[in-house]
């Protein structure tokens, strides 16, 4: 992103948030030969940072793969599509609205459980358990116990914290 002011090519963003459609997002960026502060709108779907994974490779993030970890999760619960579809959208929006560059997976990972926690326990435990690999027990443990934290605390009405 070349400065408007000096032409630099080196900018850094201050700021980043969707803007009010949620189709672009909108940058402070601060340029780093000026100084000189200026706002950019881009379009959302061009600035899906790299993911990147465990070992350290870079990916484009795939949302179709995404979509087919939480389908697979999902799979014969009741839940609706639309619920769905507004959990991948929110998991969008918090990519987007990040920082430009690049995202860990398992950041990604952890907005997929705290979705999945939301709309199916059954769903949430099967990712989880896929997800961490469950490599030692403590980790399952964690999961089981944050569950029954939840129902102890929320009742049956099924309201978050
Ligand atoms: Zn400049």
């Amino acid at each position: 992103m070349r400065c408007p002011f000096c032409q630099a090519h080196d900018t850094r963003v201050v700021d980043s948030r969707l803007a009010a459609e949620g189709d672009q997002v909108r940058r402070r960026r601060e340029c780093v030969a000026c100084g000189e502060r200026f706002t950019t709108y881009e379009s959302a779907e061009l600035v899906m940072p790299r993911v990147v994974k465990r070992d350290g490779t870079r990916v484009l993030f795939d949302e179709h793969r995404l979509r087919t970890g939480m389908m697979r999760a999902l799979e014969k619960r009741p839940v609706a599509t639309p619920a769905v579809e507004a959990s991948l959208a929110r998991i969008r929006q918090n990519i987007q609205a990040l920082g430009e560059g690049e995202v860990p997976a398992s950041q990604i990972g952890e907005w997929v459980m705290e979705e999945l926690r939301e709309l199916d326990q059954v769903a949430y435990v099967r990712f989880a358990s896929v997800y961490r690999s469950f490599e030692d027990v403590s980790a399952f443990r964690e999961v089981i116990e944050g569950l029954e934290g939840r129902t102890a605390s929320s009742g049956e009405s099924g309201e978050s914290r």
